[in-house]
């Protein structure tokens, strides 16, 4: 049987909003009166979560656990979920219901008028602190102004794609994954519904600011050399500054007799330097450990088991994609 719509849901220590989530998501595709699968992805957790979901899969047949030997991250928890989805249409979305589920039937006619991907844009986002609502802004904004990819602002991963995206996307071997972004990067016609992002529906975001951080650089280095190319402008533009200060010395050597050379000019001058060049060090860092990265071609993640699947479907171990 070919399954029409798959829905995928990362999971990271989500016992508290998992059951809320499977019952509204479950009543929504039920609408759609087609057939679809519901493909659970546990990233490492910690509490119940795994308990829970095995529990729903005995009762329900479109429900797909697949479950990380660990904590893999969320955007590698979707690309898993892309590489074991079947459906034709394929939805990400988040497990708290901040992204209300409702939409996805909006998302679907979309689909069905012929668009292969369609986002969610958020128009408000609720219960978030002031804090994640402005930096989430001027991170999509800083993003969108350092590469040529048409990545849309206040779009989450909260989307539809069709199935020939979907295998655009399980081909793409990186192994730093901005999800949003590579879709944006591979085309195809692309259209948003724009909905209300609600509060959590329970428990803490598993994004704390060490992770934010941490995604933010991932999505700006995957798509843009910007901090390279500023690293140099910085460097080109001291140079020319040194440059002109040296001549000032030399003139002052020379011509004048005012040449008690301050220490204190001296020790400013070294401390910005070597501050910039440790900085210009890190942005190459960065770079080059991604290099490394993908040069140890390591699998994506690994799975240490997974639940309703038919018995030819269910890998288990390393996917070397
Ligand atoms: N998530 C995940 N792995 C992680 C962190 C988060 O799979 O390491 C999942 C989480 O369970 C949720 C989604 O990613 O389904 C988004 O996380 P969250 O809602 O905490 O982020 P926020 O909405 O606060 O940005
Ligand atoms: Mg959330």
């Amino acid at each position: 049987m070919t399954i029409k719509y798959s829905v995928i849901v990362p999971l990271f220590n989500e016992e508290e909003v998992i059951n809320e989530t499977y019952n509204r998501l479950t009543t929504v595709m039920q609408q759609t009166h087609e057939s679809y699968e519901l493909v659970f992805v546990n990233d490492g957790s910690r509490d119940r979560t795994v308990e829970i979901v095995k529990k729903l899969c005995n009762s329900d047949e479109h429900l797909r656990l697949i479950n990380f030997s660990r904590n893999f991250g969320h955007q590698i928890a979707i690309s898993a979920g892309m590489d074991y989805a079947q459906g034709q249409a394929i939805v990400v979305i988040d497990a708290d219901l901040q992204d209300p589920p409702e939409v996805i039937l909006e998302m679907i006619s979309e689909w069905k008028q012929g668009y292969d991907v369609v986002y969610g844009r958020r128009l408000v986002r609720k219960g978030e602190t002031l804090f994640k609502k402005a930096s989430a802004s001027f991170f999509y904004r800083l993003l969108r102004s350092m590469t040529s990819v048409d990545i849309p602002v206040d779009t989450g991963d909260f989307r539809l794609i069709d199935r020939k995206v979907c295998d655009v996307l399980k081909g793409l071997k990186e192994k730093n994954r901005f999800v949003r972004g590579l879709v944006s990067w591979a085309g195809f016609r692309q259209k948003s519904v724009e909905y209300v992002r609600e509060e959590r529906w329970a428990g803490e975001t598993k994004y704390p600011l060490k992770k934010m951080i941490r995604f933010a650089i991932d999505a700006i280095t995957s798509f843009s050399y910007k901090p390279l190319k500023l690293a140099s402008y910085i460097g080109m533009t001291l140079s020319l500054f040194s440059f002109v200060y040296l001549i000032v010395v030399l003139y002052q050597k020379v011509f004048t007799n005012s040449t008690i050379a301050g220490w204190s000019s001296t020790l400013a001058v070294n401390l910005l330097f070597n501050g910039i060049i440790l900085m210009i060090l890190g942005v190459m860092g960065e770079y080059i450990g991604r290099v490394y990265d993908e040069s140890k071609d390591r699998p994506l993640y690994i799975i240490s088991e997974t639940k309703g699947y038919a018995r030819e479907h269910a890998l288990v171990g390393s996917h070397n994609r």
